[in-house]
C-alpha cells in the first residue's frame, strides 16, 4: 500500500505511512473499535511478526461479504497459541494473507464439558450446536439411540455453525462436530475418568406417565458440585426419551450420574442448553468474569 493510503475502520480514517506504522495504526483503532474487526479462527501457528494465509471462505468473506481491503485490521485466534491483532497484507479473489502484530489474549484452560446428544429436527440440532458454543461445550458428539428418528446429521454444516459462533463470542477454541454413533459403542468405549453427566427426566413407575417419581434423578446442581471438578459429558436424548432398557443400561454404569433438570419435561434442545448452563454454573466458568 502506497503512503497516504487510507483504511478505513469503522468511522475511523486511519492514515498509513509504512508497514510498521500500519500494524501500529491499525491496534491503536482496534482499540476503539474493537467489535468492528473482523475476528476469524486460523489453525494454523499463530506468532506476533509472522505473516500468515487464511483460507479461501475466509478471503471470501472479508472480500464479498465485509467488503474489507488490503490493510484492514483483522483479529486471530486459536486454542494454542491465543489471539492476535493482525492486518490484511493482501487479498484478492481466493486468498487473503495476513500480517500478525501484538498478542491481545494468552491461551487459557476451557472446561472440559463434551455434549451428546441424539439428533433431531434440523433446526433444533443447529440451535443446540450454536448455543452449546456460546455455553462453552469443547465437543459435540450425536449418538444414535432407539429412538432417534431424525434426518441425516449434517456434520460439516454443524461444523460451519460452531466456527461462526465460536468466532462470534469470543472463545478462542473452536468446539469439534463428531461423526454420529450408536449409544452402545460410545459407552463401550468411555474414556477412563471422564463422568457422564445423563439428563434423565424419567421415574421408575411404567404405569404412571414419565415414571412417575420414584427413582428420579437428583437434581443437576448439587449432583455436579458432589461430584467436583474433573473432565465431564452431558448426555441429552431424543424427542421421545431413551428407552426403558437404555434407561437401565446408563444407570448401570459406574460412570454414569444421572441427573434431573426439574419437574418439568424440556424439549431435547432446551435440555441440552439448560444442562450445559448449568454444569457451566456448578463447576465451569460461568461465575467468573
Ligand atoms: N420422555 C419424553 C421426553 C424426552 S425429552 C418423551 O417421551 O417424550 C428429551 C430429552 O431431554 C430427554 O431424553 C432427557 O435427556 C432430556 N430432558 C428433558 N426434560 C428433562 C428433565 N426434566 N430432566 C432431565 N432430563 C430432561
Amino acid at each position: 500500500m502506497a503512503a497516504g493510503d487510507c483504511v478505513i475502520l469503522g468511522r475511523n480514517i486511519v492514515a498509513l505511512e509504512c508497514a510498521d506504522r500500519r500494524l501500529l495504526d491499525v491496534c491503536d483503532a482496534e482499540r476503539s473499535n474493537a467489535l468492528m474487526i473482523p475476528r476469524l479462527h486460523h489453525d494454523g501457528p499463530l506468532a506476533a511478526g509472522a505473516a500468515v494465509a487464511l483460507s479461501a471462505e475466509q478471503a471470501h468473506y472479508l472480500r464479498n461479504v465485509l467488503r474489507r481491503e488490503a490493510g484492514a485490521a483483522v483479529r486471530l485466534f486459536n486454542a494454542r497459541d491465543g489471539e492476535f491483532a493482525a492486518v490484511l497484507s493482501g487479498l484478492d479473489k481466493k486468498c487473503a494473507r495476513a500480517a500478525i502484530g501484538v498478542q491481545r489474549r494468552a491461551p487459557q484452560a476451557e472446561p472440559d464439558i463434551r455434549l451428546h446428544f441424539a439428533p433431531v429436527k434440523r433446526a433444533a440440532i443447529e440451535l443446540i450446536v450454536q448455543k452449546g458454543t456460546e455455553l462453552g461445550a469443547a465437543a459435540f458428539a450425536p449418538v444414535l439411540t432407539d429412538r432417534t428418528n431424525a434426518e441425516r446429521v449434517r456434520t460439516d454444516r454443524l461444523q460451519a455453525i460452531a466456527l461462526e459462533a465460536a468466532e462470534q463470542c469470543g472463545r478462542l477454541s473452536v468446539p469439534c462436530v463428531e461423526e454420529p454413533r450408536s449409544l452402545a459403542d460410545m459407552l463401550a468405549n468411555w474414556e477412563a475418568g471422564r463422568t457422564l453427566i445423563y439428563c434423565d427426566e424419567a421415574g421408575d413407575d411404567p404405569t404412571v406417565e414419565w415414571g412417575g417419581l420414584a427413582g428420579r434423578a437428583d437434581p443437576m446442581q448439587g449432583a455436579v458440585r458432589a461430584t467436583g471438578a474433573g473432565p465431564c459429558s452431558i448426555l441429552v436424548g431424543p424427542e421421545g426419551g431413551f428407552s426403558p432398557q437404555e434407561r437401565a443400561l446408563l444407570r448401570s454404569k459406574p460412570f454414569v450420574l444421572p441427573v434431573t433438570l426439574g419437574p418439568r419435561i424440556l424439549r431435547a434442545d432446551t435440555a441440552a442448553i439448560v444442562s450445559l448452563a448449568l454444569w457451566q454454573a456448578a463447576a465451569g466458568d460461568l461465575a467468573r468474569r
